[in-house]
């Protein structure tokens, strides 16, 4: 990736205040700028509101690059409640999913779809096996009651990065329909509607676009936005109404996070300076690459084989040596400025930094420096894990 705008040349600056660096793929470290441009309160109803409004629909819809065919319904909310809104708005009360699941979120997916009522049956990898293509045209030919799939773009809870492409290629071969949770994706790695066959994606305000929390967004069809009129089963996230009403007014229906909308314009004006999706991929990438090198130089191994490794959050073994213990490794590394996260595995202790964020190389290098001193602080010789955990990983070998 060659790609480097003329803020890359320079390291980001530190967060203000003395506050740490959040290494969580969302709420993430915000520019100074896009916190400075909440310091104004606008009135919801006014012209100039309404003109924010209209641009943030049109950057999105920009950066999904599916044309006219496609239109952007903001919500308030965090990203859950957006996911919420497609699946009942997007997935008729007669429809069926299918889910792809490999982790905590593809689980919440199907969990959501229990609430609503709606057919679905889950493709369950679990924690870190990616679903393929031939895996779903297999249980697509084998259920003709399907009518939509739902796969997770990145799922955070390992930071794997599913292939989307094939599975976009088996669905729509088997003429149905796709909803992507791109939540923590989204501007950073690439998902070109005019190049895939998909219904409708959904990400928020506060991952790889960088603003703060308090709004999601369905990118969707406006063939498949019309057709949800009634359908939703909640007047809040009825997805259709949203839109219906945000086309004649250019309002939220109810109280927009007026705050959180100025901060992401600014944020995405941040996202087009650096390049676009392409110039924050370059970002992100770099600092995947910077911070994994280093842990494993080390010790530290991956959750995730390389093929799989997405540049927005990386999962790490826990080291084998009984000295390490994650919440006095966690409180080290806050002391050196950084929050990381703890793991979201079932099958193996681990924990995750972000790759994500106002974060860049520099900082990554003092993550590991941070790493390596917590590790020397707790009497822990390195961050080898044990051999059984890396047995694990070699199913993902093939
Ligand atoms: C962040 C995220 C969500 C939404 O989580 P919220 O806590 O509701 O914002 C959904 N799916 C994925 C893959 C995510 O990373």
């Amino acid at each position: 990736m060659s790609i480097v705008s003329a803020r890359h040349n320079q390291p980001l600056p530190t967060p203000a205040g003395g506050e740490p660096f959040l290494l969580t793929p969302g709420p993430l470290t915000t520019a100074l700028s896009t916190k400075q441009a909440m310091l104004v309160d606008w009135g919801s109803w006014d012209g100039d509101f309404r003109a924010m409004t209209a641009e943030l629909r049109r950057a999105l819809l920009a950066i999904a690059g599916g044309g006219d065919a496609y239109d952007c319904v903001p919500l308030q909310g965090s990203g859950t409640y957006c996911v919420e809104a497609m699946l009942g708005s997007l997935i008729p009360r007669d429809g069926k999913a299918l889910v792809l699941a490999n982790g905590a979120y593809g689980v919440r997916i199907a969990k959501t779809l229990g609430y609503l009522g709606r057919a679905h049956t889950v493709l369950d990898k679990g924690d870190y096996l990616p679903p393929r293509g031939a895996e779903v045209a297999g249980i697509l030919a084998a259920d003709a009651a399907i009518t939509h799939v739902v796969a997770v773009h990145c799922e955070t809870s390992s930071g794997i990065l599913n292939p989307i492409g094939e599975i976009a290629a088996a669905t729509a071969a088997a003429g149905r329909k796709l909803l992507i949770d791109s939540m923590s994706a989204f501007g950073a790695v690439e998902l070109n509607l005019g190049k895939i066959a998909c219904e409708a994606i959904v990400s928020s305000a506060n991952k790889c676009i960088e603003g703060v929390p308090g709004f999601g967004f369905v990118i969707a069809r406006k063939e498949a936005l019309t057709a949800s009129a009634g359908r939703s089963h909640s007047l809040s996230l009825d997805l259709h109404d949203q839109w219906q009403v945000m086309n004649k007014t250019g309002q939220w229906r109810f109280t927009p996070p007026t705050h959180a909308v100025a901060a992401f314009l600014h944020a995405l004006k941040l996202h087009a300076e650096e390049g676009g999706q392409e110039g924050r991929l370059a970002r992100y990438t770099r600092n995947r690459d910077v911070m994994v090198e280093g842990m494993r130089g080390l010790g530290f191994e991956t959750l995730l084989v390389d093929a799989w490794l997405s540049p927005i959050i990386v999962t790490f073994f826990t080291p084998a040596d009984p000295a390490f213990e994650f919440t006095r490794f966690y409180e080290l590394m806050k002391q050196h400025g950084f929050i990381i996260y703890p793991g979201k595995l079932t099958v193996a202790d681990s924990f995750r930094v972000g790759c994500i964020g106002q974060v860049d190389e520099h900082a990554m290098r003092r993550v590991v420096e941070a790493a390596a001193q917590a590790l020397a602080a707790m009497g822990v010789a390195s961050g080898v894990p044990a051999a059984a955990a890396l047995a694990e990983r070699r199913h993902l070998a093939a």
